[in-house]
């Protein structure tokens, strides 16, 4: 794969139409190594992901993008993340009653989507699966939250992914009227191996030799958790002093795996104590009476 693990930017001379291109193969692979997954939900997650990959690409602040699909079929929850540095991790939740097939993956649900920025609030937006794919919600939110015309176009298979994806810029003056249009359509000649696994530069001119097609500098993304002992211990507080001293005195520490990247964290007393300083002087104080 030639353009694997990096984000590219493209534009077109003259008209008002911009694109992305990403490629992913050494971020699934980590991925699937820490989550195994039969081979549909893999492909899914990865189409997520590369969705995800698209989708910073247009966020001009430094933030953390959050793709998650709600689904009523076999996968029930599918999440892709990337931050401003093109880190990304990713899972996928099944449901256990239902058994896996082409035709029941995703069902019925939607899509949220969560930009939270370094500093500030963080934004969410939410659209219908319409169309069962991860592709036509993208395009959805992006028509109705910035009416801004958006076609994506995302292939996976055998832990490779990636994606395509072509926006109308905000434009008063439109130099080539039908530029949109003719150029979407040449997109969608676009067959699986040609995204896949030729070089950006070789799918541009094949899909656009006609155009006058600009490629900027590739920017890199990659697996990496984002799971901290400081995020597990938050996880751990919220259990409540209580119940965690009571698993402290029943197995000696509290055990905590993170569900993407499989690391382990424990907690022992005196962790506990330092998460609950108030609870444990209180503690400490009755047992010396
Ligand atoms: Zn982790």
């Amino acid at each position: 794969m030639s353009n694997a693990d990096k984000l590219q930017r493209f534009t077109f001379d003259n008209t008002h139409v911009r694109g992305e291109i990403l490629g992913l193969s050494k971020t699934l692979k980590d991925l699937f190594a820490r989550q195994s997954y039969p081979e549909p939900v893999q492909n899914v997650l990865s189409e997520l992901l590369a969705a995800a990959g698209l989708l910073s690409a247009t966020i001009k602040i430094e933030a953390m993008l959050t793709l998650q699909l709600q689904t009523t079929g076999a996968i029930r929850l599918l999440m892709a993340e990337v931050n401003e540095k093109g880190e990304m991790r990713g899972i996928a939740r099944l449901d256990e009653g239902q058994s896996l097939n082409a035709d029941n993956l995703l069902g019925e649900g939607q899509l949220v989507i969560t930009i939270q920025p370094l500093q500030g609030k963080a934004y969410q937006g939410i659209v219908p699966l319409t169309g069962g794919t991860v592709s036509s919600a993208i395009e959805t939110y992006f028509n109705q939250s910035e009416q801004l015309g958006t076609r994506v176009w995302l292939k996976a298979e055998k832990q490779q992914a990636a994606g395509f994806m072509l926006q109308e810029m905000p434009a008063t003056a439109k130099p080539d009227a039908d530029a949109w249009q003719r150029l979407c359509h040449l997109a969608d000649t676009i067959k699986t191996e040609e995204l896949l696994y030729l070089a950006n530069d070789e799918l541009l001119h094949r899909l656009y030799h006609e155009e006058s097609v600009r490629l900027y500098d590739a920017s890199g993304l990659s697996f990496r958790c984002s799971c901290s002992r400081a995020r597990m211990g938050d996880a751990v507080h919220k259990l409540g002093y209580q119940e965690c001293q009571e698993v402290i005195n029943e197995q000696g520490k509290i055990r905590v795996d993170c569900h993407f990247c499989g690391q382990h964290y424990s907690f022992d007393q005196s962790d506990v104590d330092g998460l609950f300083p108030l609870e444990a002087a209180k503690a400490n104080a009755n047992k010396l009476h």
